[in-house]
Order: C-alpha cells, then structure tokens, then sequence
C-alpha cells in the first residue's frame, strides 16, 4: 500500500490551503522551478518526517518537483492535518500519517517510510534518525545524509555523534542564520500566540505572562507578549540569558515563585519538568499553562495526570485538573508544542525561508554525497546567503555591497 491517511476525501480542503501557501512562500516557488529544470533529486528516495500541514506539503510537492522519490509523515500525533495529507496522496505522493495516531500508529508511520531505504532523511527532532539506526541497521550504507529542522534534534545528534553512533552525515538545518533567526524567534513569538490566542479566546493585555526559557524562541514569544499588553516575567537557568531578559525590559524570577503571579505560562526551554508539582500547588485559579518545546515533558502532564481529584475538557485542547478540588489550572494541547498542535505552527513567509534552507542543504549533501567526512555539517554559508538575498529579493529590498577598496580594508586581504 502506497499510503495511510484518514480520509481521501478531505483533498479538495487540504489543496486549497497548500496553494495558500504557495502563494505566499516565493523562495520554495523559485526553488520549485528551478528544481523542474534541474532535477537534483531524480530518483533519489527521501524520507520525511515534519508537521503534516501546508507549508511542510509544499515543501514535498517541491522535492517531489526535483525528482526525488518522497515518503512522508508526520512529526507529531498532534499535528498532522488530515486534509493536507490526503491532498499530497490525491498528487500521487505516498503519505503515512494521520492526526490524532497513538504511540504505536505513530511508530508504525515512521517505519512505513524508512523501510523503503531512504537516501536523503529530512527530520524535525531526530525520530527518524533515531529508528534508522535502532530499527533498520542493515539500510544504514544507503543513506546519503539528512537535515535536522529543530534545537532538539540538534542536540540528540550531538550526543550520538559524541558517542560515535551517528552513522551518516546530518546537516544542522535550525543553526543557519535563515532559520533560528526567524524560525525561532519571529515564526515561533508569533505561531504560539496565534495557538493560545484562537484556543483560549481570552485577553492578553493587563495580564502576567510567564516564558520559561530565554532563548532564541522564549525571545519571540516575550517580545510579542509584551506586544499584546503583558506584564512579561522570564525564568532562566543560564545567568546571561537572564541578564539579557533584564536588559530587555522584562522580569526574572525563579519558576516557583513566577508560578505565583502568571496568568499564562510558556515553556520552550527544550528541558524536561520545568513546570512541577511546587509550581502547580502555588499557582492562581485558572492559571493556563501551555508548551512549545519540542517535547511534551516541559510540564509535568504525568504528575497532573496522577494527581489531579478532577480533569474535565473545558474545550477543544482546553484540559482543566484541579489538584485539590477548589483550585483549577488549565493545559492546552496536552502539553504539546501549542503553536503546532492547537494551530498551523509557523507563519508562511517563515516556513518559507526554514524550507528553503532544508531543501537547498538536501540539494548539497546529493552534491557532494562522495567528499562528506564529517558526520555533523553546519549549512554552507553559501546557503545561507543564498536564501537571504533571495528574501531580500522577493521584499523588494535592496542592500549595498563592498567596494573592492572596502573589501580590502574590511577583511583585510
Ligand atoms: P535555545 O537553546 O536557544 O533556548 C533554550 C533556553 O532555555 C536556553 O536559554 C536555556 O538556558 C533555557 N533553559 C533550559 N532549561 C531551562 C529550565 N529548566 N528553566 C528555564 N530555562 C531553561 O533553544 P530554542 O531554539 O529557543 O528552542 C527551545 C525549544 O523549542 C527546543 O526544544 C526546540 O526544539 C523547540 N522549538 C520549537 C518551535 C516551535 O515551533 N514551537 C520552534 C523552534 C524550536
Ligand atoms: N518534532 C517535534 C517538535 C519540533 S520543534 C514535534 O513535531 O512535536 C518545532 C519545529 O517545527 C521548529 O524547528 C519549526 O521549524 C517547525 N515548524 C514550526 N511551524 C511549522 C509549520 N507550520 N510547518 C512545519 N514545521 C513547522
């Protein structure tokens, strides 16, 4: 069977947001024509692994446009979108995923597109990496390389490159400029308001905002707290991203004594258990909590589980526990990424330039699949600049560039 969807019917809904998107993400649109004439990825086998929705479908129709042989699913049970699958199945791509899979449907999908022999891997966290390795050993020599989307599955590379397990090369799509600059900071302080704010239905202004974590998305999702009227609160465990919170106008406490005065909390620190049973047992009536780190494990959903005298779905991905019967403190998403499990993640023009990034960087690893030694490559800065001029391009912005006379003095040479 070439796919697993829910339903083949929801295509009509699901191609009308993908063309959508491509009216609004022009580099993957030149990326598309470019890879029409040049075929990069003509009969290479690519496994995908992203949020299931329609700036991630975009980004398959244009390896799909390029060539390449695409299997896909999703990255999160939470946030595939059933229509969006069913329109890439209807163009005659092979999809397995659907919203809401379980744990063991969720693996299963996975397998489904590895098992083919992937050459190229495009993974957001490191799943597919990760099942590659554990599951599918004897493929391992055909895998070219792949890219790695977000801070986390950076992180689980590292580790195995440390442990020298990490068996082909990966490049680190979220350390580009054109990603963690905008993705994280812009695409993320945005898509998590856009989640909380369509969930909740509630007001922002006048209230206290706790961010868990300061960096490169805690900065997006404070800066545009502050923007909808907050009284801002940072937590930290790294001294100079503190100090920069307080540079930056914004309060810093620890989490247990910021639990007392927020009204909503963020987390997206990429830790585990940083929201606890200390902080539950202090928080206000109807604090809302909500995560957009990459894993479900920044509030601790398995203490609320096991101790909660009540749990009650207030509304859709609205669940409310009280610990003790009087007080309520609300999770949306379940403790999943808010932005992508109770919204559509990213705005276009972001995913626009992160996808760009990732294609360009699959591009390369088929390029130069003979000369790669490293097991761990930055995105070439060639890339990067690349999709910088090309945005700059598309805004219509025009930038000055280094005489010859400047270029000496500047850099010297
Ligand atoms: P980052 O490394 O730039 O920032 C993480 C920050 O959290 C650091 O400043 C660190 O000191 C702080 N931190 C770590 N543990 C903490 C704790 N227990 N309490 C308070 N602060 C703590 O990473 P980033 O790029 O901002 O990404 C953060 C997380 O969000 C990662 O898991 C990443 O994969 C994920 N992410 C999510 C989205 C999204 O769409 N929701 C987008 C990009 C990245
Ligand atoms: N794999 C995990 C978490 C990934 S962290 C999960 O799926 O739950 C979030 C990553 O999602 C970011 O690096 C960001 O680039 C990506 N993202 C955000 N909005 C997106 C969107 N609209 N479509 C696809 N990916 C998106």
């Amino acid at each position: 069977m070439e796919y697993q969807i829910r339903n083949l019917d929801l295509a009509p809904a699901g191609r009308l947001k993908i063309d959508w998107v491509k009216k609004n993400c022009p580099l993957l649109r030149s990326l598309e024509e470019e890879f029409t004439r040049t075929q990069p990825f003509q009969g290479i086998r690519v496994a995908l692994s992203v949020h299931l929705e329609a700036k991630t479908a975009y980004l398959c129709k244009v390896f799909a446009a390029g060539g390449a042989d695409i299997y896909i699913t999703g990255s999160n049970p939470l946030s595939t979108q059933d229509d969006v699958a069913a329109a890439l199945v209807a163009d005659g791509l092979k999809v397995f995923a659907w919203y809401g899979a379980t744990p063991e449907e969720y693996d299963a999908h996975i397998r489904k597109v590895l098992e083919p022999g992937p050459q190229i891997i495009i993974d957001d966290g490191g799943d597919l990496v990760h099942m590659m390795h554990t599951e599918f050993p004897q493929l391992i020599n055909g895998v070219i390389g792949g890219c790695e989307e977000t801070t986390t599955g950076i992180l689980r590379l590292q580790a195995m490159a440390a442990a020298k397990h990490l068996a082909f090369p990966m490049v680190l799509v979220n350390n580009a400029d054109c990603k963690h600059l905008f993705d994280n900071r812009y695409g993320t302080g945005q898509s998590v308001w856009n989640g909380i704010n369509r969930t909740t239905n509630l007001i922002v202004a006048g209230k206290t905002v706790v961010v868990a974590g300061y960096g490169w998305c805690g900065k997006g999702v404070a800066m545009r707290a502050k923007g909808l009227g907050a009284q801002v609160i940072v937590t930290e465990i790294d001294p100079i991203k503190a100090i920069e919170a307080v540079m930056d106008g914004f309060g810093v406490l620890p989490m247990n004594e910021a639990a007392k005065v927020g009204d909503f909390f963020i987390t997206v620190t990429g830790c585990n258990k940083v929201i606890t049973k200390e902080a539950f047992a202090v928080m206000k009536d109807g604090a809302i909590l909500c995560n957009a780190g990459h894993f479900d494990v920044e509030i601790d959903m398995a203490y609320l589980n096991a101790h909660a005298v009540d749990k009650k779905l207030q509304r859709q991905n609205i669940t409310g526990y009280t610990l003790d019967g009087k007080k309520w403190i609300y999770v949306l998403a379940e403790g999943r990424l808010v932005n992508l499990a109770a919204g559509d993640g990213h705005p276009a023009e972001i995913m626009d330039m992160s996808f760009a990034i990732q294609a360009l960087s699959a591009k390369y690893l088929v390029e130069h699949q003979h000369d790669l030694t490293e097991k761990l490559i930055a995105v070439p800065k060639e890339v990067d600049m690349d999709v910088a001029h090309r945005k700059l391009d598309f805004l219509g912005i025009s930038i000055d560039s280094l005489s010859e006379e400047q270029s000496r003095y500047y850099y010297g040479a």
